[in-house]
């Protein structure tokens, strides 16, 4: 087996990705997420708990914790270094299917040498904030979706939320409205929103998908108590051949019957 370097692992990713590649049903309570222990199997549905803000994750059915390597040598019940064996072949392959997918859009952000920098997490975002709450998204909601009052940046003035593909890459923010003084389209950086449909790497199998209109949309729904494991949002206002593809095979491949529109 190929040794890792375990530090430079981390510096690569984060809990909050790697939670995505297990198969966990995590719900956010306050700054943590929790759900059931999949290896465990027992201890109910708030068992695991993770930290995304200090990276760190706790069972309390096996009273084990640690970082996300040992959070997959857990779950995956292997040893630290197949655990960041896992991680990095699943982060390996993520960025080569990325690539392909820009290619294939034409979108490439990149240029084709790949020394495009990974877009990083924004960490002056503030879930906190008047100007969110206004909106009726409460600091819980907002911090489980990683997004805030960006206080500066392309997005100043406005509520952040951090677009991630399919497979948990993050793409790029969007910027949303928080006042009637501002345009209410959403508004991103060198990101074509069509490629894109929000919140689809948070989705798990089974049972019904809810489509929102917008993020907002979708945030309000959660706030209101909706999992954030079922619903989606377009992130433009038409939505085109290709957008519909994407839902389509979004629902073949989540095993969804049916969707309700909102
Ligand atoms: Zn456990």
């Amino acid at each position: 087996m190929p040794y890792i370097d375990f530090t430079e692992l981390k510096s690569r990713t984060d809990i909050a990705q790697v939670a995505q590649l297990l198969p966990l049903v995590l719900k956010p309570h306050g700054n943590q997420q929790r759900g059931p222990c999949p290896a465990c199997n027992k201890g109910g549905d708030r068992t695991l708990v993770i930290t995304p803000e200090r990276g760190l994750f706790y069972c309390f059915s096996a009273k084990i914790g640690g970082d996300f390597i040992k959070l997959v040598a857990h779950i995956k019940g292997c040893t630290q270094n197949e655990a960041a064996q896992l991680i990095e072949n699943a982060i390996g392959d993520k960025r080569a299917s990325d690539r392909k997918a820009d290619v294939q859009t034409g979108n490439a952000a990149a240029p084709p040498n790949g020394t495009a920098a990974k877009l990083k997490p924004l960490p002056y975002l503030e879930a906190e904030h008047p100007m969110v709450e206004a909106l009726g998204i409460s600091v819980a909601t907002a911090e489980a979706f990683g997004g805030g009052y960006a206080g500066k940046g392309v997005l100043r003035g406005r509520f952040a939320l951090p677009v991630y593909s399919r497979e948990g890459t993050l793409l790029a923010y969007a910027g949303l409205a928080v006042s009637k003084q501002q345009s209410p389209q959403l508004l991103f950086h060198n990101f074509d929103p069509g490629v894109a449909i929000f919140n689809a790497h948070r989705l798990t199998d089974g049972g019904e998908l809810i489509v929102c209109r917008d993020p907002l949309q979708l945030l309000l729904a959660v706030e209101n108590g909706i999992a954030m494991e079922t619903i989606i949002a377009f992130l433009t206002d038409s939505i085109s051949v290709r957008q519909f593809e994407q839902l389509a095979s979004l629902m073949k491949e989540t095993q969804k019957v049916s969707a309700q529109l909102f």
